[in-house]
């Protein structure tokens, strides 16, 4: 392991202007849950570490305004799992969050380390992609919001610039009726990272949106906006007809945890039940 300089700034203002005096040689950490591993793996060398948990103007609490959660960067997984609101309006956001790594690991974890660590196979994103997340992004020249569906590039690269920190993430609250849930498979049981791993949503116009994640360089989005998938009258050959045009934007690879072909059947199987859970979530809401 290389030496880095470990920094504690205060305020975001410090911390933004500590990234940037480090240009590409400084990274931000909160949990350190991705970071650390990557660091001791030595696929990470970086100058200085921005060490963002006591930041005070980075929030760490979740509150609902305007028709939108807003989830502080410095949130841990244990305490999204836990809050009311999270649990009342995005239980796929649970179900997805509940399984990453284990209590240790959830206790430091975080929703935007999730996020901004750029993998393909993160659990959380493909549900707050398919309940339309955003995120805030701040720099030395301001912030901007960026809706997730566009921040990832490639495995380990999103839009938010060395120079940058995400410092919010944004939910709309959804309107009723709405069905969401959260799948994947892994090696084994317990703490592994995904093979495959999806979401799929069904709102009030019957438009069915699937995320599908470690399928791809970046999470896939892919709908149905005819409405079969959400409706009534859907046989088992029509809906994995239409599954598997879903499923044909994806192009999943072979490496340690899986042949692609696997991957494929899976990504087949998991979808049938994810959109089964997301249309009984979403049948009782419509009563
Ligand atoms: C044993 C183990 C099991 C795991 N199991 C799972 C699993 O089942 N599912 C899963 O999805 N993940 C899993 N992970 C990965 C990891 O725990 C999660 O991705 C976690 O949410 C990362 O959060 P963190 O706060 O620790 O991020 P950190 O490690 O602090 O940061 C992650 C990355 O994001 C960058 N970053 C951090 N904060 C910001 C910011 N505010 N702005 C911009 N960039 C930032 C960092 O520079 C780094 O590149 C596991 C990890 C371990 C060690």
């Amino acid at each position: 392991m290389e030496d880095f300089q470990y920094l504690r700034p205060k305020t975001l203002k410090d911390a933004l202007a500590l990234l940037d005096r480090f240009g590409t040689g400084a990274r931000a950490m909160i949990g350190g849950t991705d970071l650390m591993v990557r660091i001791l793996k030595g696929h990470a060398a970086p100058d200085g570490i921005i060490d963002l948990k006591q930041v005070q103007d980075i929030s760490n609490t979740i509150d609902a305004d305007d028709g939108m959660l807003n989830i502080g960067a410095l949130v841990v997984l244990s305490d999204l799992v836990q809050n009311r609101l999270i649990r009342k309006h995005v239980p796929a956001l649970v179900d997805a969050a509940s399984i990453v790594g284990s209590v240790q690991i959830r206790n430091r974890a975080t929703l935007t380390g999730n996020i901004c660590n750029g993998s393909p196979a993160a659990d959380t994103v493909p549900v707050l992609m398919v309940h339309g997340a955003s995120v805030t992004v701040a720099g030395t020249g301001g912030t901007r919001t960026v809706p997730l569906s566009g921040f990832f590039l490639g495995p380990g690269k999103t839009v938010c610039a060395p120079s940058e920190l995400v410092v919010s993430v944004h939910l709309p609250i959804p309107e009723e009726p709405f069905g969401a849930a959260f799948g994947r498979v892994t090696r084994r049981k317990g703490v592994d990272l995904a093979t495959v791993n999806m979401a799929c949503s069904i709102n009030g116009e019957g438009i069915t949106t699937f995320v599908f994640g470690a399928a791809g360089p970046a999470p896939v989005i892919a709908r149905d906006e005819s409405g079969t998938l959400a409706g009534k009258e859907l046989s088992d050959t029509r809906r994995d007809g239409i599954l598997a045009s879903l499923i044909s934007k994806t192009s999943p690879i072979s490496d340690v945890r899986a042949g692609k072909e696997y991957r494929r059947a899976m990504l087949l199987t998991i979808s049938r039940r994810v959109l089964m859970q997301a249309r009984q979530r979403y049948t009782r809401q419509a009563g």
